[in-house]
């Protein structure tokens, strides 16, 4: 497997690794196993301090993190800064909460005695992550695991070796104990002896529904414990009297934010007849705005894709599903760079059987449903083989809500722009996967819930 960063505006390669050794691996479990030993028996505040000298080499060095992600991957410099700087929030929001959250908690009993959970370290965690926010990624599972006193073995997208190489260093540069996250250069192989090895306790993956399943089952052969964070095809609803300047303002942003390569981006705009026209116009004209170029310059608005086979995967689905009657409102036309750029497209007249209907369109790509019901809208919204995240838009917020517990997913935010931060549970159900991800449910994914009973 090579691990190569190609600069998805230059098409430049830039660099390539090499892939990790048996040794290496070896080394990386064992160091882990002795490091998680070492965990048990040390307090926790020793490593809330480690993880607050993490935050502030991550800002030490944001300016080398964001531009060595936007030549991994494409993103906007811009928002390459902005997810280094949400990784040192995460970083230390769980420095300074997980020693609370992590305390025994006294629970009632019927039986002699007083009972207590304590929440203990499992052991070596496996994580699998994607290219998309590659600082983000690793961050989201490292900073509650460290604070638990579970080590890390990371295995990153191949196509954004850089990031995951310099978000280690920078980890153990501040002074974490060697071994608590190793990244690796793994093939799919390594991956499988990993999982396997006795040491290993637990797997987190963000990626493809495909990544997952073959990720978790091999996870389920061994009895390791699986997070999972996968694709989805959030819905956006706008209610006929939802502030139209609110809304569409959010949604191209939401659309539109890392070129659309986002599993919480707003895929489906679920609209209202009534200001379905309006919408639709005011989302062609916010796409027309934006500007193509070099990443890393300040006045470009909407980056490359990540690579020439995204690219070229997200056009075939827009042909596809144009052969089956979606009209193109806005959009799909060849940009005239370099780079592996898709024009921000509004696609309209997606029937259910559609491919346009049920696949995730991973890029800069918005389909718009018109509907006359708010019955027809959240059924609509329902109808995905996916669950991870949603936008409702209505005049009134307490309807908003209404609406936003009828929608199967695991997170609906109400006139309001979606959020990822430490202290909001993140992850879905359906085919988006299962288990959270930050807040103090994801920090306790991969912790013994112990049980002790004292007479
Ligand atoms: P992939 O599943 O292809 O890749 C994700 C990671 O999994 C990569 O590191 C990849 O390695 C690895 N991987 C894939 N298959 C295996 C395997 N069989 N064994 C071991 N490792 C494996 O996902 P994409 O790159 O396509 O990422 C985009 C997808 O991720 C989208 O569907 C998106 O919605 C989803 N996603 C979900 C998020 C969430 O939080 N719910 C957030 C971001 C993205 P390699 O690169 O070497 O193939």
């Amino acid at each position: 497997m090579a691990y190569k960063t190609i600069n998805p505006y230059t098409n430049e390669l830039v660099k390539e690794y090499p892939g990790a050794t048996g040794q290496q691996v070896e080394d990386a479990l064992q160091r882990g196993h002795e490091l998680y030993h070492t965990f048990k028996t040390q307090a926790i505040k020793e490593r809330a301090k480690l993880l607050h000298q993490v935050a502030a080499k991550i800002r030490e060095r944001s300016d080398e993190l964001a531009r060595t992600c936007t030549i991994d991957m494409g993103k906007l410099l811009a928002e390459a800064k902005s997810e280094v700087e949400l990784c040192a929030i995460i970083v230390d929001y769980f420095a300074d909460h997980a020693e609370e959250m992590l305390k025994p908690e006294e629970i009632e009993t019927m039986a002699n005695g007083k009972a207590q959970i304590h929440h203990q370290a499992t052991g070596v965690i496996m994580m699998v992550e994607p290219w998309n926010f590659p600082y983000y990624q690793i961050i989201r599972v490292f900073a509650p695991n460290f604070m638990v006193g579970n080590p890390m073995i990371l295995k990153h997208a191949s196509n954004t070796p850089s990031s995951a190489q310099l978000m280690a260093d920078v980890i153990e540069d501040a002074g974490v104990p060697k071994g608590s996250l190793t990244n690796l250069f793994l093939n799919y192989d390594q991956v499988s002896e990993i999982i396997a090895d006795p040491r290993v306790q637990g797997v987190a993956l963000t990626g493809s529904e495909r990544g997952g399943a073959s990720v978790a089952k091999m996870a389920g052969e061994h009895l390791k414990k699986t997070t999972l964070e996968l694709g989805g095809m959030d819905p956006f609803i706008v209610m006929e009297d939802a502030n139209m300047d609110e809304v569409t303002e959010i949604a191209w942003r939401s659309r539109l934010y890392n070129a659309g390569q986002e599993c919480t981006s707003s895929k489906r705009f679920i609209v209202m007849e009534k200001v379905y026209d309006e919408f639709v116009e005011k989302l062609k004209d916010n796409f027309s705005k934006v500007k193509p170029g070099d990443p890393l310059d300040s006045e470009t608005t909407i980056a490359p894709m990540n690579s020439k086979k995204a690219k070229e995967e997200l056009q075939k689905q827009v042909d596809d599903a144009i052969s089956a009657g979606a009209k193109v409102v806005y959009g799909n036309k060849p940009i005239n760079l370099p780079g592996q750029f898709f024009m921000p497209t509004i696609l309209t007249d997606i029937d259910r059987d559609n491919p346009a209907h049920t696949a995730e369109m991973f890029g800069p790509v918005a389909v718009v449903y018109k509907v006359s019901t708010e019955e027809e809208a959240i059924d609509l919204a329902n109808d995905s083989s996916y669950g991870l995240g949603g936008i409702v838009f209505a005049g009134d917020g307490d309807h908003g809500t209404e609406i936003a517990a009828k929608i199967e997913t695991g997170m609906v935010f109400v006139n309001n722009f979606r959020y990822s931060l430490p202290e909001l549970p993140f992850g879905g159900v359906k085919r988006s996967g299962y288990g959270r991800e930050m807040s103090h449910i994801g920090l306790m994914a991969f912790v013994n819930d112990k049980l002790i009973l004292k007479a």
